[in-house]
Order: structure tokens, then C-alpha cells, then sequence
């Protein structure tokens, strides 16, 4: 289960820019020029060209390795590969900028540092800024521009100056990335990527080379906080062994055994119990760069999609977030229709809560008033997912604060999150926290009540106006769970006003009602009980309140309209008329399908 981490130094480093500029021929020197290519690679594909007529390209070069890098001949030797006396080098393959993003976000291959092409005779281009663009909203602060075909300038220093005044100032505007270097560079001549020119006498700034062994090594991230999203949970499968491991990357910190964590939404505070490797030495300390697992010191609930944390420094929870985003999707973003997000190991529904502005990448002076957002442009936005989910700002950790969007089956676009935003859940979801995080927990664990009970927690909640049988159904569904053996109970709506209420003036804050009634619910669930509540005080507006206070306890909205007219949110609908029994039965499938009793 654990890989090993890169002990050799290595950097990941991308080459952008737009088409034509010249990427392939920068990649296909800096191999030759290292000596990176297998032996006779450059003299084969230069022959070749002979043979058919074609003037030699750098880009043929490529062609030739990554044809043999997919038949399985050449190992190691890969395109993307080249050493220094410094460090190894790997180039990340980046064909289009949603393969880059996608790259990117999902870390598969994340880049420590950009080279980014401008070709001298064309100048500045859309992708040169959209790329520009992209670089500084992933956060790869290390870039070195090279304006490339020097020759076709007849290496001119003004023509150069000229490029990077008016590439600089683009940059400023972003005002998140300052490159290190522009270079003035010629590669299909080899001139100031390892050698200089005579030509270029007038620059005297480093070559692309030491430009590129000058970038810093990332500093370790196992000083930052802890963040370990969770992938998965698995079962040991040995005899009687019915331990879990919670498996996932360390992106950032460091855990031992023995630390309590919490898992993020759900508000689980646990501690670590043993770090499992596999084939390998248990260890009681682990950090980031490692794909581990654990196993906890008690059995819970929980899906991929939570950030394991400690608890003094947990990641944000919301349903509301602030975001950079650029859009590559032929079609739009808009408003009012469910995409899917893809942020650390999470993946659920999300749209757009409000539009702050919209640009152009490539014409970042233009603002466009808009309500959608357009291929190439990027946004400043609030999105909004259904539930909650943890994340943090990219300005704090970097792998839980990207996000991809997933239109059907395709990435349409990405971004970062910037900033935080209040929904009308804030004040409870941090009242939850604070109490679950400072929870002080019985001898008996919700994962052994669950087994003795023979099922889990949960909530079915009856809504709907004064007297349309909301009580009659509650409590036969009550009596039913509880001849079936469940440990059912009807909670009241009218008892908690009775007594616990009671201080509360009749019009009181219907918050409090709200929060009070939650508190109760998630009281009585910590004890393991299916709770079967009916009040004529919370309705259904108030659902989502009380889902907040009992965290991730399951629950069931049921809702009696006698008119049938309700078009309103909820998991059941009747009108009154129905028989108990029907009820009952219907909602009893319900408890089934979603995991709180078992399947019959
Ligand atoms: P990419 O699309 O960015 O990968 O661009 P390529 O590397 O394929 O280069 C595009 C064209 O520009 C090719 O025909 C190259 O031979 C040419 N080229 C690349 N570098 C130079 C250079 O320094 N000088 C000149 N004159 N042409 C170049």
C-alpha cells in the first residue's frame, strides 16, 4: 500500500506556449543537447529525413521516441527526460491545455516549474497569455519565458526588449506570476538554451540550462498542515479480522500513531492506530508524498471525499466557495444546471451561486458582463455544491484548494479556490464542529452500537401543516421499527416545546427552535436510535438545518400534503390518505436502500 517517495532530486517541469513557437524544439534540444537521447536517436531520424525528402524537425525527434515509448522498446529513456549535473529532469507532457489542467489538478503530474515559449516573428498570441494565464492560477510560480527564433529577428536585442515589456505587463496584470528570466533563444540552433551565440553577445542572463537548475526544489510539505483526502476505505480480509484501513495520499503534514485526527465534512474525531505499508515494517510516522493507510481506533463511517486532518488545523467545510476558474469547454458554464466538480478525491454536484466577473484570458483588460461563462474565459465566481465538502484556499494547501469541472463525460474547465463565502448554514455547521470536535465520547462506540442494535442511526423526519396525519404515521412507523427489533422513537415535536423550549417565548426565534430541535436529534442519534420525528413547528424548510447539526446521520424526509400540490424538496410525499401500512412500507424500502437498517 505504500510507494515509495522520489529520494533523488527530481523537477517536473512544463513546456507551454502556443502553437508553432517552438515547444517541440526546445524539448527535442534540451535532449539532445544534455545527451538525453538513446545513442544514434537524432542521427536515425536526421537520415530518415534525408531518405523521404523532409527538412529534419525537432518535433519528428519526439514523434520517433514517444512511438517507442508506447511499442514498450525504449524504458527509460523517456521524451520528457533529461539530466543535469544538478537534478533529473521529467517534462511533463502537456498536448492542450485541458489534458494540462487535468494533469495538473489531479496531480498526476504536477509541475514545480514552467517554461514558456514566444515565438520572436509572431509576438505575443492568445495561448501565450492564456497559458500565462493558467500558470499563474495553478500556482507554478517559477517561470522563465524564451523568446525563441531569435534568427528570424536576426537576433535582434529591441525586438526581444519589446517582447518582454509587452509580456510583462500582461503578467503584471494577472499579478500572479513574475517570471524569473526572459531569455533570448534559438532552438533550432542550439543558441542560449546550453550555448550561447556570438550573435547574442548583448545577453549576458543565464542560458535556459542554468536557468532552470537555479529553480528551487519545493520546500517539503511535510512541515504544513496535515491533508490527507480519503480514497478508500478497505476491509482486511483475514479470518475474524474485521479491521478497516482508510487509505489515501499524504498531500501535506505528518501523522504518527497515536494523534487524533478528524475527518472533514462529516466532523469524525479519531485516533490513529496503527499505519499499515504493504510487504513492508510498520511505521508510527508517515508524511507527506506517501500513499498509506490506517486503521483507527474505532470503526466509522465514512466516504471518499472526507480530508483527514488534526483537529486544530482542519480544512474549510462549506457548500459555498469563491473560485478562480478558466472555462476550455466548447460549451458555456451556466447558471441554473447541475455540473460535476472534482476537487481533491471528492466528486459532486455543483453549479453556479453568483458570476463577480468574467474575462477574456487572452484580453485580460476586457471585462465582459455576462451570465455565462465562455470558452477561454475565466471567471471570478461563487459555485455551490448540494452538501458540504471540505476544501481549503489554494493560498493554504495547493491539492485541496484545485478543482476540475466535469461537464458529462469531459474536464470543461478548472480553477482554484480563492476565498471563502457565508451560506445559511455557516453558524450551525461551526456550532456542529466546535461540538463534535470537543465531543467527549462514552465507552460504548457508535460502530459497536450499530452492531448490537443490528443497524445504524438515522432520522425520518414527518413534515407538513397541523393535522394531516403526520403523528398517526410517525408513530405506526415507530411501532413497526420497533416490533421489527430496531431501537426506534418517536420524538415529538410538542414535548421539546413543552420542556426544552419552554423559556422560549411564543414567537421566539424560530432559529433556536431549529437548533434546539437539532441538538436533540443528534443526542438521541449518538445514541444509536432511529429517530422518528414529527413537529408542526419545523417543517421543511428547516430539513437542511437539522442535516447540519446531526452531520452525517442519515435521514429520510417525509412530507404529508394533503392538497398534492407540493413540488417542494423531499425524499417521500403523501397526502394523508394513504393507508399506515403504506407508509410505513415505503418508508421502511427507504431505510433499506440508504444503509441505515439491512436489506430483508
Ligand atoms: P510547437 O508546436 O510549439 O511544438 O513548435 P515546433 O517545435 O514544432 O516548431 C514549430 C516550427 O518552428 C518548426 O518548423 C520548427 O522547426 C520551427 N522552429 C523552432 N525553433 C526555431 C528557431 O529557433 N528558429 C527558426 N527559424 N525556426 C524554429
Amino acid at each position: 500500500m505504500i510507494e515509495a517517495a522520489n529520494v533523488s532530486e527530481q523537477m517536473n517541469i512544463v513546456i507551454v506556449g502556443h502553437v508553432d513557437h517552438g515547444k517541440s524544439t526546445v524539448v527535442g534540444r534540451l535532449l539532445a543537447d544534455t545527451g538525453s537521447l538513446p545513442q544514434g536517436k537524432l542521427d536515425a531520424v536526421r537520415a530518415e529525413c534525408v531518405r523521404t525528402g523532409k527538412v529534419f524537425e525537432y518535433a519528428f525527434l519526439l514523434d520517433a521516441l514517444s512511438d517507442e515509448q508506447d511499442q514498450g522498446i525504449t524504458i527509460d529513456t523517456a521524451r520528457c527526460f533529461f539530466k543535469t549535473a544538478r537534478r533529473d529532469y521529467i517534462i511533463i507532457d502537456a498536448p492542450g491545455h485541458i489534458e494540462f489542467l487535468k494533469n495538473m489538478i489531479s496531480g498526476a503530474a504536477r509541475a514545480e516549474a514552467a517554461v514558456l515559449v514566444i515565438d520572436a516573428k509572431e509576438g505575443v498570441r492568445e495561448n501565450s497569455r492564456r497559458h500565462g494565464y493558467i500558470l499563474g492560477m495553478l500556482g507554478i510560480k517559477q517561470v522563465v519565458v524564451v523568446v525563441n527564433k531569435m534568427d528570424l529577428a536576426k537576433y535582434g536585442q529591441a525586438h526581444f526588449d519589446a517582447i518582454e515589456k509587452e509580456y510583462r505587463a500582461f503578467l503584471a496584470a494577472i499579478g500572479t506570476v513574475v517570471p524569473k528570466q526572459f531569455i533570448p533563444i534559438a532552438a533550432l540552433h542550439g543558441a542560449n538554451l546550453t550555448n550561447r551565440i556570438p550573435e547574442m553577445a548583448w545577453y549576458t542572463g543565464p542560458t535556459l540550462l542554468e536557468c532552470l537548475d537555479d529553480f528551487a526544489k519545493a520546500p517539503s510539505k511535510s512541515a504544513a498542515a496535515l491533508r490527507m483526502p480519503l480514497q478508500a476505505v478497505y476491509k482486511f480480509t483475514g479470518d475474524g479480522d474485521d479491521r478497516r484501513i482508510f487509505s489515501g495520499r499524504i498531500e501535506s503534514g505528518t501523522v504518527s500513531v497515536g494523534d487524533k485526527v478528524v475527518f472533514s465534512p462529516s466532523n469524525k474525531t479519531v485516533t490513529v492506530r496503527s499505519i499499515e505499508g504493504f510487504n513492508s515494517t510498520p511505521r508510527t510516522t508517515i508524511a507527506a508524498g506517501w500513499s498509506t493507510g490506517f486503521t483507527l481506533s474505532e470503526e466509522i463511517y465514512v466516504t471518499r471525499g472526507e480530508i483527514i486532518s488534526h483537529v486544530e488545523r482542519a480544512p474549510l467545510v462549506s457548500t459555498r466557495f469563491r473560485v478562480n476558474l478558466i472555462w476550455l469547454s466548447k460549451k458555456p458554464f451556466v447558471t441554473g444546471r447541475d455540473y460535476k466538480i472534482k476537487l481533491h478525491t471528492q466528486a459532486m454536484a455543483v453549479r453556479i451561486h453568483r458570476i463577480n466577473k468574467v474575462i477574456d484570458a487572452s484580453e485580460l483588460d476586457v471585462e465582459l458582463t455576462k451570465d455565462h461563462v465562455g470558452r477561454h474565459d475565466v471567471a471570478d465566481l461563487v459555485l455551490e455544491t448540494r452538501s458540504p465538502v471540505a476544501f481549503d484556499l489554494i493560498s493554504e494547501s495547493e491539492a485541496t484548494g484545485r478543482f476540475v469541472i466535469v461537464d458529462g463525460y469531459d474536464v470543461a474547465g478548472g480553477g482554484i479556490i480563492t476565498g471563502t463565502e457565508v451560506d445559511d448554514q455557516d453558524d450551525l455547521r461551526a456550532e456542529a464542529r466546535l461540538r463534535d470536535f470537543n465531543w467527549v465520547h462514552g465507552g460504548v462506540t457508535t460502530a459497536d452500537r450499530a452492531q448490537a442494535n443490528g443497524h445504524r442511526a438515522g432520522l425520518v423526519m414527518f413534515v407538513g401543516k397541523h393535522g394531516v396525519g403526520k403523528r398517526r404515521y410517525a408513530r405506526e412507523l415507530e411501532k413497526s421499527l420497533f416490533s421489527a427489533r430496531r431501537q426506534a422513537y418517536m420524538l415529538d415535536g410538542t414535548n421539546v416545546l413543552l420542556g426544552l423550549d419552554h423559556d422560549l417565548s411564543v414567537d421566539a426565534a424560530r432559529q433556536e427552535l431549529v437548533r434546539r430541535f437539532g441538538e436533540v436529534v443528534n443526542l438521541l442519534a449518538t445514541a444509536g436510535l432511529i429517530v422518528v420525528s414529527t413537529t408542526n413547528a419545523i417543517g421543511l424548510a428547516d430539513a437542511s438545518s437539522v442535516q447540519t447539526l446531526i452531520g452525517d446521520v442519515p435521514s429520510v424526509v417525509v412530507e404529508i400534503d394533503p392538497s398534492g400540490t407540493s413540488t417542494s424538496n423531499c425524499d417521500l410525499r403523501f397526502t394523508g390518505a394513504e393507508p399506515e401500512s403504506h407508509v410505513v412500507t415505503q418508508i421502511s424500502e427507504l431505510l433499506a436502500q440508504r444503509g441505515i437498517v439491512p436489506h430483508f
